[in-house]
């Protein structure tokens, strides 16, 4: 099959995950699938509403299984495909993972359009944090700064 093929075939999948979650009432209209070497490594839907995890998107309940099944923090070389454009989390969440590429079928706007709008997350990220609607106060950073300094010269660290 040749590389195009492949890639609408995986999101196909990943579509397939949004749209069953959809039918069986299990969360939110979102799929992902992790590949790697060409062959599948992980899938997932959203799985906010039944396991009550607001973290639990697609694209985030994705990287946990295809790390576990990797036992590696880092996803290098594995692609990404969601079913629709990943929110500021996601996209958080797939750079710590380093997974190499995304692909996306629906848009943010497109989310956005169904009730779920990350774009107002979107426009905090460009502002101070006194700025943002969330209320945010620094405080103690004298005595947290310490664990750094450890962290910084701890022989045993695993860096990532
Ligand atoms: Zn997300």
């Amino acid at each position: 099959m040749d590389k195009a093929k492949q890639e609408k075939k995986f999101m196909r999948m990943a579509i397939a995950l949004s749209q069953q979650n959809v039918e069986k009432g299990l969360g939110g209209p979102f799929g992902a699938v992790i590949v790697k070497d060409g062959k599948v490594l992980a899938r997932s839907a959203n799985r906010v509403t039944t396991t009550n995890d607001p973290t639990a998107h697609a694209e985030v309940a994705v990287i946990r299984l295809a790390s576990k099944k990797l036992k590696s923090f880092d996803l290098t070389g594995c692609e990404i495909y969601t079913s629709c454009e990943p929110c500021p989390m996601c996209l958080g969440a797939i750079y710590w993972s380093r997974i190499s590429k995304v692909y996306y079928a629906n848009t943010k706007d497109d989310a956005a359009a169904i009730g779920f709008d990350d774009k107002f997350i979107y426009n905090e990220l460009d502002l101070q944090p006194d700025d943002r609607k969330l209320p945010a106060t620094q405080l103690l950073r004298e005595e947290a700064i310490k664990t750094f300094e450890h962290w910084q010269e701890s022989e045993s660290k695993i860096q990532y």
